[in-house]
C-alpha cells in the first residue's frame, strides 16, 4: 500500500522506510508524492500539530498519510522545548539547538537531567479514517554532544550509557518513541 509520509525531514523518513517497509507499506516522502507545502505547526501539543498535517495532505491527495510530530521534553526546563523541539530558541541549526540545551543545564546535577522523546503519529487511511498513536522513550541529558548517527537532539540524550547518537539504526529503531508510536498503530491497524 502506497503511504505518504507528511514531512521531508529526511531522519525521520529514514527511519520510517526503515520501519514500514519490512511490513510491505511503500513509503513515500511529502517531495516524492510532488506535494511541496509546509504545514504550519500552529498547535500547543503533539496531537494537533500531528492531526494538521495529515488532514493538509490528505485533503490534497486522497490517499493513506501519516504525519508524526515529535520532540523532546527535559524535566529540569520544565518539559521544554517540547512542540518547539525544531525552532527552540529560534536557533537554526541543531548543533545551536543542542548547545542550548547543555547551556541550560550546565549546573543541573546528574539526578535532575531526566528527559523523554514523545512522537504522537496521526494516520488517515484511503476512505479517511484517522487512527492516533503515540510513544515515548525515556532518558537523560548528556553533559556533550556525542555520536554521529540519527539527528536532532541525538547527540545529548543518553539511553543508559550510550547517547542515541551512538546507537546504530537498528538499535534506535528498537526503542525509540518513534518505534514505540508505530507499534501502538499496528496494534491498533490490526484490531480494526
Ligand atoms: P517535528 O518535525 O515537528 O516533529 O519536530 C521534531 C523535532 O524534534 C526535530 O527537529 C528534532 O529537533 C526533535 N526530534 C524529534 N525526534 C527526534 C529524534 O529521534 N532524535 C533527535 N531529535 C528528535
Amino acid at each position: 500500500m502506497k503511504l505518504i509520509i507528511a514531512s521531508n525531514n529526511k531522519g525521520k523518513i529514514r527511519e520510517y522506510k526503515q520501519i514500514l517497509e519490512p511490513l510491505g507499506y511503500e513509503v513515500i516522502s511529502q517531495r516524492e508524492a510532488g506535494l511541496d507545502i509546509e504545514v504550519e505547526e500552529t498547535g500547543t501539543t503533539f496531537a494537533e500539530n500531528s492531526a494538521l498535517k495529515a488532514n493538509a495532505i490528505f485533503e490534497r491527495l486522497g490517499c493513506a498519510v501519516l504525519a508524526d510530530d515529535s520532540g523532546i521534553e527535559i524535566d529540569a526546563l520544565g518539559g521544554e522545548p517540547g512542540v518547539y523541539s525544531a525552532r527552540y530558541g529560534g536557533l537554526e541549526t541543531e548543533q545551536e539547538r543542542t548547545a542550548l540545551v547543555l547551556e541550560k543545564l550546565k549546573d543541573v546535577p546528574d539526578e535532575k537531567r531526566g528527559a523523554h522523546f514523545t512522537c504522537t503519529i496521526c494516520f488517515i487511511d484511503e476512505n479517511g479514517k484517522t487512527i492516533t498513536a503515540e510513544g515515548k522513550v525515556f532518558g537523560k541529558i548528556g553533559y556533550e554532544p556525542i555520536g554521529e548517527n540519527g539527528f536532532g537532539y541525538d547527540p545529548v540524550f543518553m539511553y543508559g550509557d550510550r547517547s542515541f547518537a551512538q546507537l546504530s539504526a537498528e538499535e534506535k529503531n528498537d526503542v525509540s518513541h518513534r518505534a514505540n508510536a508505530l507499534r501502538e498503530l499496528e496494534k491498533k491497524l490490526k484490531e480494526r
